[in-house]
């Protein structure tokens, strides 16, 4: 029996045998369903990385992107223009205080590990990829095999990812990045969500479901995690900056989740800055992730989006707006840290 038939017939994940056999991975034994190397770190591309010593974290970036551009497993990159364009991009946030990113493109429209961990040894900055489907953009990039396969079916491809590395790389993933549409909880979306639940359970890889302002779903999203036994500590609302009803945003924050308003731009600021401000209001800055959802490498013709803002404006303008040193460090250290800690939150 392999590993995905032993998940889904429930049976816990004990077994020897199924473990990646790359060289480099770290020796590791299982217990309670997470690798005892990863429990507590932030797995990079790189390898575990103890949250301890990481600063300000950008949870929500693109480092690579083929977005809008047909579905491929494997997109086809122009590596000496990537790195030219990429690298000064990396090394300027390292040099303005930025520890680790977090890359939100997943599986099918630009995601490659390999890439990602040449990405973090030639710019020195700690980098983090994804497992799971994005079925937001109306499904453009969930696979066939999705709407065939069972939600267990599914966590078993994104657990053998964590365990074996994305797509057979040993590059393992330091999170599940999901995506639903905008309106409605359609049956697919429902299902990725329920995997990603699945994939957190045995893993303890936290859940960054692009979810913006769609609220019912995400109110159906908490209810999912609450029948497959996942807290909401694990669940990132990605792009809550599109949410209008504060109280829903306080509401998920009342229960755990995590509210990441991820689109800081010349523009948002005031915005941001505002949202950020009511979630202290309420007593929720302990919930609360920031980030640009930037894009370093979009598809040709496209203008890359750095990820700069954050220590160049956003920052600034929250010390303007009362914010202390020691709530700037809430927000961009210690949240982040805390959220991509691989760790079973049940
Ligand atoms: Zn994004």
């Amino acid at each position: 029996m392999n590993r995905r038939e032993l998940l889904k017939r429930g049976v816990a994940l004990a077994g020897a045998g199924w473990w990646g056999q790359s060289a480099w991975l770290p020796t590791v034994s299982r217990s309670g369903g997470t690798p005892s190397s990863a429990e507590g770190q932030i797995m990079t591309v790189t390898g575990p990385v103890d949250p301890a010593t990481l600063g300000t974290i950008l949870p929500h970036e693109h480092v690579l992107s083929r977005f809008g551009e047909p579905p491929a497993r494997r997109p086809d990159y122009d590596l000496a223009p990537l790195f030219d364009t990429v690298v000064p991009i990396l090394e300027q946030v390292k040099a303005l205080g930025c520890t680790a990113v977090m890359d939100c493109t997943a599986a099918y429209f630009g995601r490659d590990a390999l890439i990602m961990r040449r990405l973090a040894e030639m710019s020195g900055l700690h980098l983090v990829t994804n497992t799971g489907y994005y079925g937001a953009a109306d499904d453009r990039y969930v696979p066939a095999h999705a709407y065939q396969e069972t939600p267990e079916q599914l966590a078993g491809r994104w657990l053998d990812e964590w365990t074996d590395g994305v797509d057979g790389t040993g590059i393992r993933p330091g999170f599940v990045k999901t995506a639903v549409d905008g309106s409605g909880f359609s049956d697919i979306d429902r299902k990725l969500v329920r995997a990603a639940a699945l994939t957190h359970r045995e893993s303890g890889l936290p859940l960054a479901v692009h979810t913006s302002g769609n609220v019912p779903a995400a109110q159906e999203q908490l209810a999912i995690l609450r029948e497959e036994g996942v807290a909401p500590e694990a669940w990132i609302w990605v792009h809550a900056h599109n949410v209008d009803d504060l109280d829903a945003l306080s509401d998920a924050a009342e229960q755990g989740a995590w509210i990441e308003f991820d689109a800081i731009r010349p523009d948002t600021i005031d915005r941001h800055v505002a949202l950020t401000r009511a979630m202290k209001e309420r007593g929720h800055l302990g919930r609360v992730l920031l980030s640009h959802d930037g894009s370093s490498y979009p598809p040709d013709g496209t203008a890359p989006r750095p990820y700069d803002l954050l220590f160049t404006q956003f920052i600034p303008a929250l010390r303007e707006a009362g914010f202390s040193a020691e709530e700037v460090r809430t927000l961009t250290v210690d949240n982040p840290r805390q959220a991509f800690t691989v760790r079973v939150r049940t």
